[in-house]
């Protein structure tokens, strides 16, 4: 089976990963983050309840989350999946392999895509973005324009600033250092040298989906 989990720090690509593996080999992406939005949409009283903890800004329970995996999982029929954004705690990883097991299914890879931190900051850093028309460039780009195509100027988010980016990288890091010792005992985890191109990290992570076995 080809179910898996990315786990990947920001800025190092793990929504283009995704699509890709979309693309290639069918595996359905669930977001957790979606499932909350449109579960809170629905008017039951699971919905409301949802609607009512995301006004509220307060955490979602885990069981919760695992509710909606469950019904996730029963509306794919067997399709392969990558898990976006769950689970972000061991607690969680744990509740999810009960649900799995309890779905006779299992996660079978989870790749960690490593990319410097420094290469990462720079990344981000260099990050520019139309005031106009929201066109994302990157200073260290070749030919980096200085103005937007469509004439607007260029501007560096908030949150894309060093220090902004320290706080995020350190989140990462503590949420899910935990996560990679629990699939590595589980050897489930696969690293993956992400500080290649698109096409050279999503040839890895093919070459580790075709052999079709896990570790020895
Ligand atoms: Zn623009």
């Amino acid at each position: 089976m080809r179910n898996l989990l990315l786990l990947a720090p920001p800025a190092a690509g793990k929504g283009t990963q995704a699509q890709l593996l979309e693309k290639t080999y069918g595996i359905v992406p669930i977001s957790t983050g979606n499932l909350l939005r449109q579960a809170s949409k629905r008017g039951d009283a699971f919905g409301k309840k949802i609607d009512a903890i995301l006004k509220s800004g307060a955490l979602v329970e885990d069981a919760i989350m695992i509710d909606l995996l469950r019904e996730q999982l029963q509306a794919l029929h067997g399709s392969p999946f990558l898990l976006d954004g769950f689970p972000r705690t061991v607690a969680q990883a744990k509740a999810l392999d009960a649900l799995l097991d309890e779905a006779h299914t299992s996660l079978d890879y989870v790749f960690l895509l490593e990319v410097p931190k420094d290469v990462l900051e720079k990344r981000i850093t260099g990050r520019r973005i139309c005031e106009v028309c929201g066109t994302v460039y990157n200073v260290h780009q070749k030919d980096a324009p200085s103005l937007c195509h469509c004439g607007g100027s260029l501007v560096t988010r908030s949150d894309d600033t060093k220090a902004a980016y320290q706080i995020r990288y350190g989140a990462y890091l503590n949420s899910t250092y935990p996560l990679v010792e629990y699939y590595e005992a589980k050897n489930l985890l696969y690293r993956i040298d992400a500080n290649r191109s698109i096409e050279e990290v999503f040839a890895s992570i093919s070459a580790i989906l075709n052999r079709g076995e896990k570790h020895d």
